[in-house]
């Protein structure tokens, strides 16, 4: 199957000139949404993790399912104010601005291995900021996995752990 016959591209969405790639209708049509979460499966499971990490909210979608095939815990990287109890966060750069996510101070026991899951990679910001957040309370960070790639972007290049990505656009 290719999964790229299940994720529309939405021309100027959210601003003006921007290709969003849309994976509602691939989650939504039974069989591609399968054959998604069981390719995911194959390639993250070879990382070994202890505990996969869902970035909000799409990252959410793919990585609690895919926690629960492989065995796995799942934990939750989340945007500022949402996470109760004690948290760390970690401020990275947007094009414009800033941005922070944050993830509760126990949610992992040091040197427990941990993949973090997005929806898709595009400038690579968000998942690196992801991979440091969790190296800053205790995670070993053996890979990072996405369902789309927009590789014309080069995000891949600005993480310093293997990435995979089922689908990928150039
Ligand atoms: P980055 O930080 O790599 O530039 O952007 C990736 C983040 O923005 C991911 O959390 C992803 O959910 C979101 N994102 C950016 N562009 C798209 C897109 O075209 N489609 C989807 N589904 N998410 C996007």
């Amino acid at each position: 199957m290719n999964l790229k016959d299940h994720i529309r591209g939405i021309p100027d969405f959210p601003k003006p000139g921007i290709l969003f790639y849309d994976i509602s209708t691939l989650i939504r049509h039974a069989d591609a949404w399968q054959v998604a979460m069981g390719r995911l499966a194959k390639v993250v499971r070879a990382h070994h993790p202890d505990l996969l990490a869902g970035v909000e909210s799409r990252g959410f979608i793919l990585a609690a399912p895919l926690a629960l095939k492989l065995g796995c815990g799942f934990i939750m990287l989340r945007k500022r104010g949402k996470l109760p109890g004690a948290t760390v966060g970690y401020d990275y750069d947007l094009e414009y601005g800033q941005d922070r996510i944050e993830i509760q101070a126990d949610a992992v026991q040091p040197g427990q291995r941990v993949v973090v899951v997005d929806d898709l990679l595009a400038t690579g910001g968000t998942m690196a900021a992801g991979i440091k957040l969790l190296r800053k309370v205790g995670a070993e960070v053996p890979a990072a996995a996405a369902l789309i790639e927009l590789a014309f972007l080069k995000g891949r290049d600005r993480l310093d752990v293997p990435f995979e990505a089922l689908v990928s656009y150039d």
